[in-house]
């Protein structure tokens, strides 16, 4: 007599702030979709994983790992000390780096120099949210989201936004107004965070990258939103 319990279907929880366009953010039917969210479907795929997905708060991603709610999250999420204090994290994935954004009338800011003393527009626990702090006198608005961020800008209710350059340069693309000021700032490195100590998931993640670096996956999935 067959007694074998069908399969489980492992499933791997995801957690990720889909307002980063073109990383994650909602497409038409509001699915989610962009460059981290085929990446990770892909890495999901190869590992033999279906990937579920969970929106949350930027700053919510690490507590939820933390409390294991969710097993990791991809979110444009720049790999640092801090950070890697709270989590795992995979191997880098993408180089980005932090830019200005200010509105097209705006003539005086020319370097994060000239921020001082302006309100400076930033989301919550991000990279550009620590910059915006170390400029003196400054006001710093926090945002829960990019698009809220943005909206701001264009309605004059912050002087300048900084954010990562290919979120600002896509956002301009796309027909948002206004212009970036100066060159991108010291580079900085996306990863995947896991649960600290989760090692062989990481190594798993790991290997499914190189894995789809060296099948062309990842290059098509690259292509696909960066054009190249
Ligand atoms: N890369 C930035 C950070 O990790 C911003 C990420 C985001 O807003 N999704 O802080």
């Amino acid at each position: 007599k067959e007694t074998a319990a069908k399969p489980q279907e492992k499933i791997l929880r995801v957690g990720t702030n889909p307002t980063f366009a073109p990383f994650e953010f909602q497409g038409k039917d509001a699915e989610l979709t962009g460059f981290d969210m085929d990446l990770i479907r892909a890495i999901g795929k190869q590992m033999g994983y279906k990937v579920e997905l969970h929106n949350l708060a930027f700053d919510g991603l690490i507590p939820a790992i933390a409390t294991g709610n969710i097993d990791m999250a991809i979110a444009g999420m720049t790999i640092n000390e801090d950070r890697k204090k709270q989590v795992n994290f995979s191997v880098p994935y993408y180089t980005s780096g932090l830019i200005i954004l200010v509105n097209p009338d705006n003539n005086e800011v020319k370097s994060l120099d000239d921020l001082k003393g302006k309100r400076i527009g930033v989301q919550l626990g991000t990279t550009g949210a620590f910059k915006a702090a170390t400029v003196p006198d400054a006001k710093v608005v926090t945002f829960n989201n990019s698009d809220e961020q943005f909206l701001e800008l264009s309605n004059k209710g912050v002087d300048a936004c900084i954010n990562d350059h290919p979120v600002v340069a896509y956002y301009l693309v796309q027909g948002g107004k206004g212009k970036m000021i100066g060159n991108v700032m010291e580079e900085e490195s996306y990863g995947i965070a896991l649960k600290k100590g989760n090692d062989e998931l990481t190594k798993k993640v790991n290997d499914a990258i190189a894995e789809l670096k060296k099948n062309g996956e990842f290059d098509k999935i690259h292509k696909k939103w960066f054009g190249a």
